[in-house]
């Protein structure tokens, strides 16, 4: 297999990072197709640990090369801080190993005033925005009003472009948030940096995907977040602005959907979800407190515990429908060693009625009552196991299981957060 997608079945946060990690180490070149900086994962790479948002993790091998597709939108300011870290950390960043698509957009400070604006006049009703700006920027692409990183090539027509939306964006921040409006003068001194810095890094993105993928180099795509978080089957309004679905490797990398060989779909043993939305098999007993404190869930940028709760395989499945999955990657089954038994959903009742999908409204989502199949559980330190035959007997039992009810093989089972303990079934990019 050549050209090979990773993507979060459930809420992102499922171990990403890790898998990214083990698959990085064969990949020639590793793409990024949506989101923003609100992704994010820990690789450790020559025992040294890194923090990535933005930069793809093939930046951190020699003679690999990391890839932002137009579908990604990028924070400037971010995105030098992140480059300049690495530099400083001693890994070498130029436009030979960091290709930026010309057509990916700018998140500008306005986005930021607006999203933390909007979401802070929401009382009761926020829906968890990280408030980096990443919906607003959207929001102007899809009214073709964005700015573009290309755009930074032409400080003059940047300048007309930025000073037309800060006309109605300042009029938002102030007249009806509240808030400091943003300066044109002082985006505009910004704006310069960014141009100087980053247009070197820009070129026809899906031109250079194309031709790597003919010379037969081995891609990794890096989805971030997760399914239920897509834009369009996700728990709507509850999501990111993006498509974290292996079809938006199309749209925002610039590559055929026949030229995927493989897809590999994380699974962590359990959920989790940050934020508010819904979340059928939430645990708020002691199960889900021992849950959150053993797989360590709180969140990696703002310390937020994040909600747990049982296996949803209504969830697992819709995603492995969505995504075209070859193999499943089950991670954190470690975190489950002790519990005297486990829990799979496998559908919902819905006002009395049975149901195997998530229904559209949240409102009704929020009603499902999980229906749960029990298996026994198992003890011991899993995190020496590197075949699946020396797994506790009801480990195998409910991994088989899990794949079975996804209707997917697994390709990889994870048992600690150390790249070594893994247990590897399949070999993409043997
Ligand atoms: P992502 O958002 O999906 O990329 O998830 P992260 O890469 O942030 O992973 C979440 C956390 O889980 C990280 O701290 C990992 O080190 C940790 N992790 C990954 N796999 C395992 C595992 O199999 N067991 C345990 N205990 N921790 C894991």
């Amino acid at each position: 297999m050549s050209n090979v997608v990773i993507v979060g079945t459930q809420w992102g946060d499922e171990g990403k990072g890790k898998v990214v990690d083990i698959l990085t180490e064969k990949a020639d070149l590793v793409v990024r197709f949506q989101g923003g900086n609100n992704a994010g994962h820990t690789l450790v790479v020559g025992g040294e640990k890194y923090a990535l948002h933005l930069v793809p993790s093939g930046i951190l091998h020699p003679a690999k090369r990391g890839l932002i597709g137009g579908g990604v939108v990028i924070d400037p300011v971010e995105l030098l801080k992140e480059i300049d870290g690495l530099t400083q950390r001693g890994v070498k960043i130029s436009p030979d190993n960091l290709l930026i698509s010309e057509r990916s957009h700018l998140i500008l400070p306005y986005h930021q005033a607006l999203d933390q604006a909007r979401e802070n006049s929401k009382g009761a009703d926020k829906i968890g925005t990280t408030g980096k700006g990443i919906g607003p920027a959207y929001e102007d692409k899809s009214a073709r009003i964005g700015l573009r990183l290309g755009d930074l090539r032409d400080l003059a027509h940047f300048r007309d472009k930025v000073k037309e939306a800060l006309g109605e964006k300042n009029h938002l921040l102030t007249g009806l948030y509240g808030a400091a409006p943003v300066n044109l003068e002082e985006l505009m001194a910004q704006a310069e940096t960014w141009a100087q810095r980053l247009t070197p890094y820009l070129t026809d993105t899906r031109r250079q995907l194309q031709a790597a993928v003919n010379r037969g180099e081995r891609v990794l795509f890096e989805g971030a977040q997760g399914i239920m978080l897509d834009l369009d089957h996700g728990t709507y309004p509850f999501v990111t602005s993006s498509n974290p679905v292996t079809g938006s490797v199309t749209a925002g990398a610039g590559l055929s959907p026949r030229a995927i060989d493989g897809v590999l779909a994380l699974v962590k043993a359990y959920s989790t979800r940050v934020g508010s939305g819904p979340f059928p098999t939430e645990l708020s007993d002691q199960t889900g407190h021992d849950l959150r404190e053993r797989g360590l869930e709180y969140g990696t940028t703002t310390g937020r515990p994040r909600r747990c709760g049982w296996l949803d395989m209504v969830v697992v499945k819709t995603s492995v429908e969505l995504c075209g999955v070859d193999h499943l990657a089950v991670t954190k089954l470690d975190v489950l060693a002790g519990l005297p038994e486990l829990k799979i959903a496998t559908h919902y009742l819905l006002d009395g009625a049975r149901i195997d999908y998530l229904p559209a409204d949240y409102r009704d989502l929020e009603r499902c009552r999980p229906v749960y199949e029990t298996w026994p559980g198992f003890e011991g330190n899993l995190s020496g196991v590197r075949r699946l035959g020396d797994l506790p007997l009801a480990a195998r039992r409910y991994l088989n299981r899990v794949s079975e009810l996804a209707g997917a093989p697994l390709g990889l089972v994870s048992v600690g957060p150390d790249r070594a303990e893994t247990i590897i079934l399949h070999d993409y990019f043997k």
